[in-house]
């Protein structure tokens, strides 16, 4: 299929590698006008997109930016940071940045889009969607040194619930995407770190694989699937979900 996402413009954070490109790539595959942003404006090189540098840990910078795209009708945000550890080893500092870039990032780039979209799905009686990344590591499931992070996941879907709640009526639908183990980056950063602790990068691997019934990692493309189906008008009657996509890991 294509075309799904055709006359719609997005807006995609952390688009750079992992997930975030691959909705970046799967939303312009599907003609979608898309405005990928990164922290590091440089790993956005090769997408089909307005490409802009945007920290959005900082709400100048992401009102800045929302003004400059103006009116859109998809939000996927994508940002977010795993800290490794139990409650004994998260400092009020690990707390506080993970909250920040994982939710806080999330309530700044809502409130600087949402006005603009409200407007675009009343005057073109279209909807708009946000897409939040959140994940198996939630309120879905407790997972082993995921303090934090499964902290602030959690705080995604209530955040993505709340915000469906509000605008439920007003063409604005808000969904979050629960991903099991998927094959990015920042992931192949942590199986080097885990190998350092369990006698190798193919055990820490195979730790990883056997979390997931299914047996293998996801892949980006696999999430960007799912968030093209929640960013299109094929799913206009979904808001306020969190869909787990995990190979299984939270039956
Ligand atoms: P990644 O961690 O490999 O890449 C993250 C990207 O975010 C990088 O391009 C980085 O430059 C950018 N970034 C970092 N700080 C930023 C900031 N302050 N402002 C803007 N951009 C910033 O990507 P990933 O592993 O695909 O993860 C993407 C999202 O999916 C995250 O929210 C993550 O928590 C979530 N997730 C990932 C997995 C997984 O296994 N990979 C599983 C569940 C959920």
């Amino acid at each position: 299929m294509s075309g799904r996402l055709k006359g719609k413009i997005a807006v995609v954070t952390a688009a750079g590698q992992g997930i975030g490109r691959a909705i970046a790539e799967a939303f312009a595959a599907e003609g979608a006008v898309v405005h990928a942003s990164d922290l590091d404006l440089a790993k956005l090189e090769g997408l089909n997109a307005e490409k802009a540098a945007l920290d959005v840990l900082s709400n100048e910078a992401v009102a800045t930016y929302a003004a400059s795209v103006g009116q859109v009708d998809i939000l996927a945000n994508v940002a977010g940071f795993v800290h490794h550890g139990t409650v004994l080893d998260c400092s009020d500092k690990d707390w506080d940045f993970s909250f920040d870039l994982n939710v806080k990032s999330m309530h700044r780039t809502i409130r600087a889009f949402l006005p603009g979209m409200l407007d675009r799905a009343a005057e073109q009686g279209s909807s708009g969607s946000i897409i939040n990344l959140s994940s198996g590591a939630s309120s879905l499931k407790g997972a082993p040194n995921r303090y934090v992070y499964g902290a602030t996941k959690a705080a995604v879907i209530g955040l993505t619930k709340s915000v469906a709640a509000d605008f439920v009526a007003r063409g604005i639908r808000c969904n979050a995407i629960c991903p099991g183990t998927v094959r990015s980056p920042s992931w192949e950063a942590r199986v080097e770190d885990l190998g350092r602790n369990v006698g190798g990068k193919d055990k820490a691997m195979e730790l990883f694989v056997s979390r997931q019934p299914m047996g293998r990692v996801g892949e980006p493309t696999e999430i960007a699937a799912l968030a093209v189906y929640l960013a299109a008008d094929e799913s206009a009657f979904t808001t306020g979900t969190a869909i787990p996509i995990d190979g299984g890991w939270t039956l």
